[in-house]
């Protein structure tokens, strides 16, 4: 008889192959994972949101893999919590249940004119030169000569750096095809990074933000006098601002002195606006935003507040990048707010409110604790959720396999003909892809689509 644990982990991003690795170093526990995804990659924004340009952040994919090649592991790609698979079914064939969905989701502004044509969330683009099949489709008239980038994270930065990044440096990574292709053809000369608060609480860090100095087809300027810091700022600089703000503020200082080159494309730092409007006849041709000032708060901190300037651009492209935020899932408790799944250290409550927590259900990642950090943030977050789970499962003496009265999931699945994915043919999608990428120089050639995927592991099987 097999009296392992059986734990079932929905999304592999960071988070779920951290909490993964995290039960398999456990020496005194016999633990079994099956990983599920949506989708027949793994790796969730890995893959699919971080930079084709930064691929040597992508490498981290080698710890997941070292992970993945665990005998007690078992990968289940193309396989959807919603659809496929429901709470239910987990509950019947798992000790417990992980959730480690992501925020695949974001958030809007909020003004007139957001649903016009040509304006779009930087997720969707995002998505769309990372190949992410829910994206592939999508349309983004490169024609127009002024992009706006709402958000002055490294998301925001991520977008405005690839629009301004020449063909020549995309063709060094592994954007998907089409997508190099509408970028060589772009025609826009203004990438313009729009900022509600001042350079000194702006969310960047300084290592994409270095990559600004260093734009071979791009001219970058600091707007206005927004380095020339208030008294309050200057303040907080010199006291207590983080190692990573006075490097900000030393680059944009560097961005602001270094000479216009008249290349083809110009990216404008603009600090303390905030977007009042999109407007045109069918589709975004103008962007309205209010000059903001900084406000010291009753705690000391610096808020930004709307002046009575007002400014107007013409605007042919707009991208919000303001934040993700989770979407809920079937059977599982929301806050709507924080677009989180409520939980006390990854243990999920109950309900919205109460304090009451289920014992097999947990989370984390970005569902977890909401859509902040980088990579490595989200191992310390599943090690606590995989912590605060052992410990209950020994606090209320669990056995393995007590809940569990059903067989093997492929079981279910099999009766569903849901086409999973297993690491194997993840494997043998990767080597497609990658020999087809190397062919040409490049790091590897994306497939896009489900269909394709499937086909060619089919093929290759
Ligand atoms: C655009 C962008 C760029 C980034 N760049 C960097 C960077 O350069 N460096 C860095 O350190 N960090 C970067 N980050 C942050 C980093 O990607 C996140 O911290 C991390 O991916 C969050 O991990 P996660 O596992 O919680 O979620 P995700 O990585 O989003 O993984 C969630 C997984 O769950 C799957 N899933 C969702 N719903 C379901 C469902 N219903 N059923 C089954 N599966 C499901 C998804 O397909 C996905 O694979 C970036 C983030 C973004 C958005």
């Amino acid at each position: 008889m097999d009296t392992s644990w059986k734990i079932a982990v929905i999304g592999s991003g960071p988070a779920g192959f951290y909490a993964a690795g995290e039960f398999f170093r456990q020496k005194s526990w016999d633990i079994k994972v099956d990983m599920f995804d949506r989708l027949p990659t793994p790796f969730g924004l890995v893959r699919g949101g971080v930079a084709p340009d930064h691929q040597k952040i992508k490498s981290v994919t080698k710890i997941y893999n070292r992970i993945a090649e665990n005998p007690n592991f078992r990968f289940f790609g193309n396989v959807e919590f919603g659809s496929d698979l429901h709470q239910p079914d987990l509950l019947k064939h798992y000790d417990a249940v992980i959730y480690s969905v992501g925020s695949s989701s974001d958030r809007a502004l909020g003004i007139p004119g957001e649903d016009l044509n040509g304006s779009h969330s930087a997720t969707e683009f995002v998505g769309w030169y990372n190949g992410h099949p829910d994206f592939r489709d999508h349309k983004f008239d490169l024609s127009v000569k002024n992009a706006f980038v709402i958000g002055m994270g490294n998301v925001a930065l991520d977008v405005a750096r690839i629009l301004a990044k020449t063909p020549e440096e995309l063709a060094a990574t592994d954007i998907t095809d089409y997508a190099l292709e509408a970028l060589r053809k772009s025609q826009i000369e203004n990438i313009w990074l729009v900022g509600r608060r001042g350079p000194l609480q702006a969310a960047f860090t300084p290592s994409e933000l270095r990559e600004f100095l260093e734009l071979p087809g791009a001219d970058v300027m600091v707007e206005g006098n927004s380095l020339e810091l208030d008294s309050e700022s200057r303040e907080i600089l010199e006291t207590k601002a983080s190692k990573d703000t006075k490097k900000n503020i030393e680059i944009l200082e560097q961005i602001s002195a270094s000479k216009l080159s008249g290349k083809k494309k110009r990216v404008h730092f603009l600090f303390l606006a905030s977007p009042l409007e999109i407007s045109g006849e069918a589709k975004v041709e103008k962007l309205s935003m209010v000059r903001n000032q900084l406000v010291k708060q009753a705690d000391g901190s610096l808020r930004p507040q709307a002046t009575e300037n007002k400014i107007e651009e013409d605007a042919g492209l707009i991208f919000r990048s303001i934040g993700y935020l989770g979407k809920p899932l079937a059977d599982l408790p929301f806050d709507q707010k924080s677009g989180t799944i409520p939980n006390e250290c990854g243990q999920v409550k109950d309900t919205e409110s109460g304090n009451s927590l289920r014992h097999c259900e947990y989370v984390a990642g970005w569902i977890k604790r909401g859509p902040s950090g980088v990579i490595g943030t989200n191992k310390q977050d599943a090690v606590e959720t995989v912590h605060r789970l052992l410990e209950t499962f020994l606090a209320e003496k669990i056995e393995p396999g007590q809940n569990v009265d059903l067989p093997d999931i492929v079981t279910l699945l099999e009766s569903r003909k849901v086409e999973y994915v297993s690491f194997a043919d993840w494997k043998l999608l990767d080597a497609y892809e990658t020999e087809a990428g190397q062919a040409q120089g490049r790091p590897r050639l994306k497939l896009t689509s489900i269909t394709e995927m499937l086909e060619i592991i089919r093929q290759k099987r």
